[in-house]
């Protein structure tokens, strides 16, 4: 679904990305770990074309995207994106800020795109929420208020950045549930998270970034279990 090859990227003399190749599967679930720093943040942010890599490949769904051609909005619409920091509009509704993006971006009709956002927000369990505006929400809505958002552009892939990381602790469950319900039901998504219990129930592969290369990619069991790299195994120690 996803396929990165070969990706650079650099900030000034800083190499924060080394040539870093993935490839996500349909409705696979790639948990990405890391020591902050690590390039975990700049990867997800150049696989939707928020960051400018200096060189490499992304191809989508079969379609290798040429970021001065293709339209920077429909990658977007494409590569879903939720942050730490919920970044919702605060003059606007629940309702409004789900159906923002398809009303723009893809000229949905907004009767259209209000069925499609109340359905969404049930999903998430926030159909009661519509009408309120996001300073009435815990952090934990509005984190599932940000994944219906993602999600009202039909996206190919979802890309989660820490998104409990700024949660109060007793949030923190409600979010993952809704991203279990959503790799459930066969959502293609990279998640970078500290939540190792998540890794472990959730993910097909976990992936340990380090200092901008991947050191390890295998499956739940086998990443904790018996990793290859000493630096994985240092890692897993610290986590848990
Ligand atoms: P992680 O998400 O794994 O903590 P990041 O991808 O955020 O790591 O950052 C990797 C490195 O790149 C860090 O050293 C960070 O300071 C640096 N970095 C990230 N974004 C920028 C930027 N816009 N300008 C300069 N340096 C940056
Ligand atoms: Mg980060």
């Amino acid at each position: 679904m996803i396929i990165g090859e070969n990706i650079h990227k650099s900030f000034g003399d800083l190499e924060v990305l080394k040539g870093i190749d993935l490839q996500v599967q349909p409705k696979e679930v790639v948990v990405l770990v890391g020591v902050s720093g690590s390039g975990k943040s700049t990867l997800l942010r150049c696989f939707n074309f928020l960051e400018e890599m200096n060189s490499g490949k992304i191809t989508i769904d079969g379609h290798t995207i040429n970021p001065k051609k293709d339209k920077l909005a429909n990658i977007r619409a494409e590569v879903g994106m939720v942050f730490q920091h919920f970044n919702l509009f605060p003059h606007k509704t629940v309702l409004e800020n789900v159906i923002e993006a398809p009303i723009i971006v893809k000229k949905m009709d907004k009767e259209k795109a209000k069925q499609l956002g109340r359905s969404l927000l049930e999903k998430v369990g926030l159909a009661d929420k519509a009408e309120v505006y996001p300073s009435k929400l815990s952090g934990g809505q509005k984190q599932r208020v940000a994944i219906a958002r993602a999600l009202a552009m039909e996206p190919k892939v979802l890309l989660f950045d820490e998104p409990t990381s700024a949660l109060d602790p007793e949030l923190v469950g409600e979010v993952l549930q809704v991203m279990k319900q959503l790799a459930e039901e066969g959502m293609t998504m990279v998640v970078v998270t500290h939540e190792m219990k998540f890794a472990k129930e959730v993910a097909d592969r976990v992936i340990m970034l380090d200092k901008g290369v991947i050191i390890e990619d295998a499956d739940p069991k086998t990443f904790f279990e018996n990793p290859k790299n000493e630096r994985t195994r240092q890692f897993i120690q610290l986590v848990e």
